[in-house]
């Protein structure tokens, strides 16, 4: 059965990976994005998968988008929660519009999205959804207050809403990957980003496809007895 899957972020990035390795799977995919056109076109013409955009932090935009992808494909059955933006600086450099903007895509996009999937979902008997937090919102990061937070936060909306679906066939978990080799870790300063290498014990930033396999996994009917769980992908980084 060709599963019908929408990867938020899923032109670029971690989330390209994730899109392309639930494609190959055969999972039929469309790849939400907030505003690059340039590159969710070319990331179209390179894969066939079509992308459709909006912002996950627009509540109206995600019960809107998602009514869009299923009457073009099908009732929703997995949704990856994978858009994220930083917005870092220490507490007294950030402003309340750096916060709010955080919280409002990285947290509020989860909640959106899960408010316009979770109930067909839950109706139909089966589901998936895959909440991509952080190494920084299980550790905390210097200068990242927000984003720490709302990453946080990604895990304990999973452990809730994990309990919400588990009698319904609907699976809700969280990926926490470390630092990967992506747009968002290309803005760290190369001295910074010398030091985090350092701290990783494989002694290399991860690749996005390593995330993907992981999501890949979490899909998959044969992880119906995993939810509520946090798969942190971080070449040891941080263990707990
Ligand atoms: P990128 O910055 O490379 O890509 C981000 C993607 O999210 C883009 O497709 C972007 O769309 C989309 N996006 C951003 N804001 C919105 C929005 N408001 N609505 C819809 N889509 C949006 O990020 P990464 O691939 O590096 O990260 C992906 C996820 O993994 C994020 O949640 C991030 O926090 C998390 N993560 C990343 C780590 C890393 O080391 N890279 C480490 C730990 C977690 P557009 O192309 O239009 O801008």
């Amino acid at each position: 059965m060709s599963r019908v899957t929408i990867v938020t972020g899923g032109t670029r990035g971690i989330g390209e990976a994730i899109s392309l390795a639930l494609r190959d799977l055969g999972y039929t995919v469309a790849a939400n994005y907030a505003g690059n056109d340039e590159k969710a076109k070319a990331f179209t013409d390179r894969t066939g998968i079509k992308a459709y955009k909006w912002d996950v932090g627009d509540h109206e935009a995600c019960l809107a988008g998602c009514a869009q992808v299923a009457a073009d494909l099908g009732p929703i059955d997995v949704i990856v929660n994978n858009a994220g933006i930083t917005r870092d600086g220490v507490l007294a450099r950030m402003s309340f519009d750096d916060w709010n903007e955080v919280m409002r895509i990285n947290l509020g996009g989860c909640f959106n999205m899960a408010k316009a999937t979770f109930g067909g979902m839950r109706e139909r008997g089966w589901g998936r959804i895959v909440n991509i937090g952080s190494i920084n919102g299980q550790a905390g990061q210097y200068g990242q207050v927000n984003y720490a937070a709302a990453k946080s936060g990604i895990h304990g909306f999973t452990k809730a809403l994990a309990q919400e679906g588990a009698k319904y066939g609907v699976t809700v978990n969280a990926i926490a990957p470390g630092y990967i080799d992506t747009d968002m870790v290309a803005a760290v300063p190369p001295q910074v980003l010398e030091k985090i290498v350092a701290r990783i014990p494989v002694g290399r930033l991860g690749q996005a496809g390593e995330i993907a396999r992981g999501v890949a996994f979490l899909c998959s009917e044969e992880a119906g007895f995993v939810t509520g769980s946090t798969l942190s992908i971080n070449g040891g980084q941080h263990m707990y």
